[in-house]
């Protein structure tokens, strides 16, 4: 099955989600074809250059044949996406030190500029990268390799395999809950808010209990508690999403399935 890209590498700079390119598609297609179009690559490897789909249901951007040899020789997307059950199978055997590795990685390399401050000599061209590109992959159940569901949470579909553990990852702004029941002066349960960093709408909101939150009290103590003051943030986390009454819920079974740094 050809893999669909619902998010881009734009040249030189960094990922963005399908929506941006479809947002401005919409109010001028003419700008949007010159801005984008070529300039558009593998979100992971930086290296395959992406193809539009335009069609009137079905939008997406794919590498077409011809060009998968492009992709980066240990790039992910040389490979399938794991089945549900040989993602159950990884998630119940999990080395919890493993995981934590592969989030850091996704973080810096899927929400991190490429280009970062070209004055301290520390600049990173496309293809160039301080990290490894396989970070998602892992043998399946036949020993062949095959890669993790993920997904950015600004993409548009998070209702798609939702029933799957993916590692969800993108820029937003966050602010915590602390909920207390009435009566009670213990905090029952952490609710970590995950907004759009423009709408400020909520994508989703992740449940963290005091003894998972022991464990993060470190990076979590510097989050507002007003939604206001929400700060921006690279967030990458694994679980599995619900649907709930505003937004989307997950919670998190363990500290080392979540990392965050301020933006
Ligand atoms: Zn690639």
């Amino acid at each position: 099955m050809k893999n669909k890209f619902d998010e881009f590498y734009f040249e030189n700079d960094t990922n963005y989600p399908a929506n941006v390119y479809w947002d401005l598609y919409d109010k001028n297609h003419m700008e949007a074809i010159k801005k984008y179009d070529g300039h558009m690559f593998c979100p992971l490897c930086k290296l395959a250059p992406l193809t539009v789909a335009k069609g009137n249901q079905r939008r997406y951007f794919k590498v077409i044949e011809s060009d998968m040899e492009k992709h980066d020789i240990e790039c992910s997307y040389r490979h399938k996406k794991a089945t549900k059950k040989e993602t159950h199978n990884f998630y119940k055997d999990l080395d919890t030190t493993d995981i934590r590795n592969r989030l850091v990685s996704c973080l810096n390399r899927m929400l991190k500029s490429v280009l970062k401050d070209t004055n301290n000599g520390n600049s990173l061209m496309r293809g160039e990268k301080k990290s490894k590109n396989n970070f998602f992959d892992f043998k399946g159940d036949s020993g062949e390799n095959k890669y993790l569901p993920h997904k950015n949470f600004n993409s548009k579909n998070l209702e798609e395999d939702m029933d799957i553990q993916k590692i969800y990852y993108g820029k937003c702004a966050l602010y915590i809950y602390k909920y207390v029941p009435k009566d009670e002066t213990d905090i029952k349960m952490y609710y970590l808010k995950v907004l759009n960093k423009n709408s400020k709408k909520q994508i989703c909101e992740i449940s963290i209990s005091p003894y998972v939150y022991n464990y993060l009290s470190d990076e979590l103590a510097d989050i507002p508690e007003d939604k206001n003051k929400a700060l921006n943030y690279y967030l990458c986390f694994s679980g599995i999403l619900e649907k709930d009454k505003y937004s989307y819920k997950c919670k998190l079974k363990d500290s080392r399935l979540m990392v965050l740094e301020k933006e």
